[in-house]
């Protein structure tokens, strides 16, 4: 039997193996996955750091595997999000039929307040091994590819030891050092660019989490120095307090925090915990050079994902289409180039570039009162309409906060809103600021 090894049991290994294992029924495959992460603690240690906003496709995918997700995985449904800045706030309902949902990626923060149900990454990975992967809880730490290209690739892991595979297929994410192993195996790999991630579990009382949050995902555009954008994804008792930037740190998360228009979102008597559970992950922000070669190809965030939003998605689709061309037998360098490589940079890279202009375009917007207010004031407008087509300017939103439509199609959407109604709306508050200061003048 042919041996498939997969580095990494988060969401793209994990379903990579799931599929493998669905489909392989004719040609039964070993495959064996090695993650030493232990998805069953609490805190960072056991978990894959991540806001853990869940789109309704991601369940899909995961029902057409056979392996639905069950309820204790989920935290909370998400019905809205809360759009705010420094003029005002707005809040939105999803589009219509479009559920979004929470979920840890390990088993929950340090010290938990209750029983907190399942972490995603730990159900995958046990789905897997359920439907008959086998799983060692080891780091690779060297891979050794042969010369001879029919020869198999020799992964070394743990303490000195050897594993011989058919395929390999990494799936280490960008959170550790593998991304630069793979790099010195000279096949011409170079790891994505990557940006930083501060990220909080703040505790609350359910009730509190109910009252405050009531099932809405807040995002921040508050201009603030060194953060392009700050969020925060309730759960069931904790409420996740991520801030992306080039360089943040703890102290931004906490000025962040702290910020008196965030902290208006908390209970009146709500102070920062001195000791609380966080994490600075690395986002992945650009597309993996040179992803395959004979019999080896990297998946999710070492490759290539939807730029800041939707990740999971993302690597839930390199996954299934790794395994895809790997049932198809289609494992050389250039086999693998044509049926993995191009359609996954078809889906993903281009559109990433018009991902970049929206969120540029969205932080630039946020610093100014003249463009944040117009936009504000559409939003709201656009809350009285019936149908959801009408509600360009909210689409915009909803899609760039949810990663949930090719970013492409945002841009048109946001150029056409831009054309229609903001230069409208901009033209009638220019026009009552011209008309109040001449009342003034008389
Ligand atoms: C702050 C932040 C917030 C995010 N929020 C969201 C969100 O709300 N929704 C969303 O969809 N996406 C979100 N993402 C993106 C999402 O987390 C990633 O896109 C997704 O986890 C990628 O999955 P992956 O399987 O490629 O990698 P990972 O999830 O990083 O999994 C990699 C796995 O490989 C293992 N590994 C690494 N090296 C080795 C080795 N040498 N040997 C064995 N195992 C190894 C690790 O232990 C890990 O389990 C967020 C990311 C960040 C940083």
């Amino acid at each position: 039997m042919e041996r498939v090894a997969i580095i990494g049991g988060g969401p793209s290994g994990s379903v990579c193996a799931l599929s493998l294992l669905k489909e392989g029924g004719s040609h039964p495959l070993e495959v064996v996955i090695f993650d030493k992460k232990p998805f069953s603690h609490y805190g960072p240690l056991g978990c894959n750091m991540c806001a853990g906003l869940i789109s309704h496709s991601v369940l899909e995918t995961l029902d057409s595997l056979g392996v639905p997700v069950p309820a204790n995985v989920i935290q909370r449904k998400i019905e809205k999000h809360f759009f705010e800045t420094r003029w005002g706030g707005v809040s939105f309902e999803n589009a219509p039929g479009a559920m979004l949902y929470t979920a840890y990626r390990g088993m929950g923060p340090l010290d938990p307040r209750g029983d907190e149900g399942t972490g995603f990454d730990h159900f995958l990975l046990n789905s897997a091994v359920k439907r008959g992967a086998r799983h060692i809880k080891e780091m690779v730490t060297s891979l050794e590819i042969p010369s001879q290209p029919t020869r198999p690739i020799r992964v070394r892991y743990g303490d000195h030891r050897v594993m011989d595979a058919h395929v390999v297929v990494v799936a280490c994410g960008v959170n550790s050092s593998f991304p630069q192993v793979l790099q010195g195996l000279n096949f011409g790999y170079i790891p994505p660019v990557t940006f930083h991630a501060c990220q909080a579990e703040i505790p609350l009382d359910e009730g509190e989490v109910n009252l405050w949050f009531d099932n809405s995902v807040k995002v921040f555009s508050l201009g603030l120095k060194g953060i392009s954008l700050g969020a925060i994804t309730p759960k069931k008792r904790f409420v996740t307090v991520t801030v992306l930037g080039s360089h943040v740190r703890r102290a931004d998360l906490e000025r962040f925090l702290l910020n008196p228009i965030v902290t208006r979102h908390f209970p009146p008597h709500w102070e920062l915990p001195t000791q609380y559970c966080h994490c600075h992950p690395k986002v992945a922000i650009s597309t993996a050079k040179n992803p395959v070669t004979h019999r080896l190809l990297v998946v999710g965030d070492a490759f290539i994902s939807r730029y800041l939003k939707n990740g999971i998605e993302s690597a839930l689709y390199t996954g299934t289409k790794a395994a895809r061309a790997i049932l198809e037998g289609k494992v050389s360098r250039e086999e693998l180039i044509r049926h993995y490589v191009r359609p996954c940079r078809e889906r993903y890279h281009r559109d990433n570039y018009y991902g970049k202009l929206l969120f540029k375009t969205h932080d630039m917007i946020a610093k100014h009162r003249w463009l944040v207010v117009p936009r504000l004031h559409m939003i709201s407008k656009e809350a009285k309409k019936e149908r959801w087509e009408e509600k360009t300017e909210t689409q915009v939103l909803w899609h760039l906060f949810t990663g949930s439509a090719p970013y492409k199609s945002i841009f048109l959407r946001a150029f056409t809103s831009f054309a229609k109604s903001f230069a409208k709306e901009y033209f009638l508050m220019v026009k009552r600021i011209l008309k109040r200061d001449s009342m003034e003048e008389e």
